[in-house]
């Protein structure tokens, strides 16, 4: 049986969804060829190309002020393309670091321009979201991270500004409903919420772009890349398929409003198991808790390895915590189903009744 799957990315997709990718890799669109070996200039693959544009604005709700185009290079890549692209050369920059990701971002932004740090969690171990900061008025786009991946930290409230919003949602996206209108950019690593590893999704919206008066190379130019629909060079072809499968499979059982609520039972489940359990606990501060990466340690590290045992034996996959931050982490992405959260859950209260 396959496993409950808590990987934090790539994360866990849909099985009809892997299913529908893998008959794509024999025969596509009944060409009898594999998506695989076909021209991506193809009037076939052309169609899901644009499907897989339109859909994300459909899902964020948003016009023609906007463009999705997709791009190789994954997510660290928009770390660098998006300074290069929206801040000028005698501009600035507004950051704000909430962990490992953000911190990433950072550093390329500096490489580029003038970048400030305006706010950050860095003094409590990325613990917490920092609230109440004031933005220059002046800059050219505040650069946030809606969630923290590694830490288990999620905006809930995103700052309100008069300057460009920029928005790293590679681990949330369309997990819940944001009001996408209040972003210039957003953009997102296909392989934690929406896809495979391979594609990055970015949406901007048309009237930011063009400003920097920087001498542009073709491929680090949203600008070149949107006049291409995308093709300015060969897209990564089967990345984007499965993601649009996925975002299919998203709209058709009920789109956000229904995942939004689903997400929520599955995080409320398991942090009221964390909180109640006398043998665990969460590593971040409440309210900013995230929906999507469940951070908490054992306060009997030296129980871990019996734990451990517990959850593998319940066919469990993928639960230890990141490299830097030790314990464990369950990542609840879209296509987890809420019984396997129950699992876990289980398995934490059998935990506790041996052991505590
Ligand atoms: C995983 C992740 C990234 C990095 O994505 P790559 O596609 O590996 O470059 C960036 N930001 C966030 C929030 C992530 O979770």
């Amino acid at each position: 049986m396959k496993p409950h799957n808590f990987s934090a990315g790539p994360g866990i997709l849909p099985a009809e969804v892997l299913k529908q990718a893998s008959e794509a890799c024999i025969n596509f669109d009944n060409m009898n060829l594999s998506l695989l070996e076909i021209s991506h200039r193809s009037k076939n693959y052309e169609k899901v190309m644009e499907e897989a544009r339109s859909i994300i604005k459909e899902l964020f709700e948003v016009g023609d002020e906007y463009e999705v185009i997709y791009l190789g290079g994954g997510a660290s890549t928009q770390f660098a393309m998006v300074p290069y692209n929206l801040l000028s050369e005698n501009g600035s920059a507004a950051y704000v670091n909430t962990g490992v990701w953000a911190s990433k971002a950072i550093k390329e932004a500096k490489i580029i321009g003038n970048t400030k740090v305006i706010a950050s969690s860095e003094d409590k171990k990325f613990s917490y979201i920092p609230k109440g900061y004031e933005i220059p008025t002046d800059a050219d786009y505040l650069h946030i991270t809606s969630n923290n991946t590694i830490y288990g930290t999620q905006i809930k409230q995103f700052p309100k500004t008069n300057i460009p919003l920029v928005c790293d949602m590679s681990s949330d996206i369309f997990s819940r409903k944001v009001n996408a209108k209040d972003f210039s950019l957003i953009y997102a690593g296909a392989q934690k919420n929406m896809g495979p590893a391979g594609a990055t999704m970015v949406m901007v919206k048309k009237d930011v772009l063009g400003k920097t008066g920087r001498k542009m190379l073709s491929m680090m130019d949203y600008q070149v890349h949107i006049k291409g629909d995308s093709m300015y060079n060969t897209p990564p072809v089967f990345p984007i398929y499965v993601t649009l499968l996925t975002l299919q499979w998203l709209k058709k059982n009920g789109g956000i409003a229904w995942i939004e609520k689903v997400n929520q039972q599955k995080a409320d489940l398991l942090y009221n198991e964390i909180d109640r359990n006398s043998l665990f606990f969460g590593t971040v501060v409440k309210e900013d808790r995230s929906n999507m990466n469940v951070c908490f340690l054992t306060n009997k590290p030296e129980l871990e390895p019996e734990f451990d045992k517990i959850w593998k034996d319940a066919n469990i996959s993928s639960i230890r915590g990141h490299r830097d931050v030790g314990g464990y982490r369950a990542s609840l992405y879209n296509a987890l189903p809420l019984e396997s959260v129950q699992v876990l859950v289980d398995t934490m209260k059998e935990f506790e009744k041996k052991f505590a």
